[in-house]
């Protein structure tokens, strides 16, 4: 028998604000404990709210990224529960009217994730205040309480249960948080928690048109752990269920270490939290106009930016785009046009899937190719996801901190393209450059350490002849047919020269020697 899983994930994304939603408190993250917590974030009796207007601006923009309807009005909520970090007893969220009501998100799926396109659909997105936080560390057996965290604004997210592995729900939690960062409303700092992931997942019998029962995991702060977490609910939802048990609804932590999930709780339902109006602040409405201008300040989207990557000639990219009205609305389709297709890269869907991970990529591939020309676009990608990427990755840094520029780079490509210097010493240089050697330009690292590209055929022609003279079997082995041979000759030359030789010159130069010797 074989097992469908279903996921749906709702996600809390940190708003980039400097104050909290309902106070005028700092937000900046690692302050003492309670340093950033003030009368309101510790309710004190008699204070009241006030709405951050920028987090609502922010909340708009993410639904105009991802084609939902704006509610105006929108009404917040008081969600009730005790916990020791809740000094107010309830947290105000949005419950009924949600400021952002569907909408979807493209992902790329399946192999090297660019092979087929799926729609995951969002529920609804809403604000709300994040609460404190309990540290149970060095408090002499104690357990202390900063609320430095409360009232932080976040924007809970969340997706219909659209997708059907593991590897989707990470894709969509990549593609969601590369949107957020992209459309600059949250620096989705994972090791900070703005960005954390609850997992809802069920399992059926591969054709039932009825859901599972969910268990859902909470606070997967890790895309890592997120898909560990999943791998593990549902192959234990299976086995419980093959063993004629039943699923009982909960919610469940990921103990990162064994890698397995343990219940918390039996699931709460809506009504043990009370919802009700808050009294405090009025329902929150949005003019056309507002809209109209958060639409203005919005970037070119990941998705639209992916296409015009791949885009080959300019009436197929505005057919591709206009087709996109179908699930975003034909307002905002239009709206990018504006960034039209001046120039053709016609890269493959995996450049550009990697170049439009995260938008400071995009830029500076962009930037780069602005300076080469778009004729070598494709040379830029592979320095950009390659050499550049490498080295980013090797500490998980986002290129914004690349010591070599985009026009250092492009520098440097420029200088292969005119053939003075040969890929392979251009990676040489590229390693000085990002080691910060000779203030880092590719011409002065070329010029002081004497790489220049030797095009030169005389000189290349005399150096042919001293390795054609220094290596006789060699050069026997391929007259008498050895094809192999020709590679070693190759090699001594680049070897003599120290890879500075134009290697299309001296294939060329040997060739016309060797073929003189074999048949002369
Ligand atoms: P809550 O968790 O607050 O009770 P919902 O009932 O609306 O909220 O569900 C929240 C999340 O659970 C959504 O992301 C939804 O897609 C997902 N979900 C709902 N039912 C299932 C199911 N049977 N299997 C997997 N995910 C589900
Ligand atoms: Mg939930």
């Amino acid at each position: 028998m074989t097992w469908e899983i279903v996921i749906g994930l709702e996600v809390h994304t940190q708003l980039l604000t400097q104050s909290k939603i309902f106070s005028g408190a700092s937000t900046v993250f690692g302050g003492t404990p309670n340093a950033q917590a003030c009368a309101v974030d510790i309710a004190l009796p008699g204070v009241l709210p006030v709405l951050n207007r920028v987090a609502v601006e922010r909340a708009v923009k993410f639904g105009l990224a991802v084609g939902a309807k704006i509610n105006s009005p929108s009404i917040f909520a008081r969600k009730n529960y005790f916990y020791p970090d809740l000094p107010k007893g309830y947290q105000i969220s949005q419950y009924e009217l949600p400021i952002v009501e569907g909408g979807c998100i493209k992902i790329l799926t399946g192999r090297d994730n660019n092979e087929r396109e799926k729609i995951v659909r969002l529920t609804r997105a809403h604000l709300e205040e994040d609460a404190g936080k309990s540290l149970h560390e060095d408090f002499h057996g104690m357990t202390g309480i900063d609320l430095n965290r409360a009232g932080t604004p976040l924007l809970e997210i969340v997706s219909e249960p659209d997708m059907r592995s593991s590897m989707e729900a990470v894709t969509f939690a990549k593609t969601l948080h590369s949107l957020v960062r992209w459309i600059g409303i949250s620096d989705g700092n994972m090791e900070e928690g703005s960005f954390r992931c609850d997992a809802n997942v069920s399992v059926r019998r591969l054709g039932d048109d009825k859901l599972g029962t969910r268990r859902e995991i909470k606070n997967l702060n890790s895309f890592r752990f997120l898909q560990q977490a999943i791998d593990y609910e549902s192959g234990l939802q299976i086995s419980i269920l093959e063993n004629g048990g039943k699923i009982r609804q909960a919610t469940v932590l990921f103990d990162a270490d064994k890698r397995e999930t343990h219940v918390m709780r039996s699931k709460e339902d809506a009504h043990d939290y009370r919802y009700f109006p808050d009294p405090d602040l009025l329902p929150l409405e949005i003019s056309q106009d507002l809209i109209n201008e958060i639409m203005k300040s919005m970037p070119e989207l990941p998705m639209w930016r992916y296409y015009r990557f791949i885009a080959r000639d300019v009436d197929k990219y505005k057919l591709l785009i206009e087709k996109q009205t179908d699930i975003y609305p034909l307002q905002q389709s239009s709206a990018y046009l504006k960034f039209g297709v001046e120039e053709i890269y016609a890269l493959s869907k995996y450049d550009a899937t990697m170049l439009t991970a995260d938008k400071s990529t995009a830029d500076y591939f962009e930037e780069v190719v602005e300076i080469v020309g778009s004729k070598n676009a494709k040379l830029c990608a592979n320095w950009v996801i390659g050499e550049v990427a490498a080295r980013l990755n090797q500490n998980n840094e986002y290129i914004t901190i690349s010591p070599v520029s985009a026009k250092q780079l492009a520098e440097l490509i420029l200088r292969i393209c005119d053939g003075t210097i040969s890929g392979k010493i251009a990676k040489d240089i590229f390693g000085a450059m990002w080691h910060g050697e000779h203030g880092s330009s590719a011409d002065t690292i070329i010029e002081e350490k004497g790489l220049r590209q030797i095009s030169n055929s005389d000189e290349i022609r005399r150096l042919v002849d001293v390795v054609l003279i220094d290596n006789p079997h060699q050069v026997s082995d391929f007259c008498k047919g050895k094809e192999k041979a020709f590679n070693f000759l190759v090699g001594q030359v680049m070897k003599v020269t120290k890879g500075k030789a134009s290697p299309a010159k001296v294939n060329e130069i040997l060739q016309e020697k060797l073929d003189r010797k074999k048949h002369g």
